[in-house]
């Protein structure tokens, strides 16, 4: 009895939850720089409005990280429609 129960807790721990994976948000101390003077409001169409060739549509993006590359800030995730690797690029004047 007693190891079916560590079993199953075993089995809970050993993958996390993919909402809680599409929620992951991480920047570099540069990108984040950038990302927190664009208003609340433009950050979510961005998220909101990713180009996905896997679906040829507009879709959002998950589980982001970012940086910034020549001026520029670069957005990875994925696809919350059908997750696959998407990049948003987001030009800094
Ligand atoms: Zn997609």
């Amino acid at each position: 009895m007693s190891s079916n129960k560590t079993m199953s807790f075993k089995k809970a721990h050993g993958k996390p939850l993919q909402t809680k994976a599409l929620n992951e948000f991480s920047l570099t101390p540069q990108a984040k720089k950038i990302w927190d003077a664009i208003p609340a409001g433009f950050q979510m169409k961005l998220l909101n409005n990713v180009w996905c060739r896997t679906c040829s549509d507009v879709t959002s993006i998950g589980s982001v990280s970012g940086k910034v590359e020549r001026g520029m800030l670069i957005l990875k995730g994925i696809c919350t429609r059908c997750g696959n690797t998407v990049a948003r690029v987001i030009e800094n004047e």
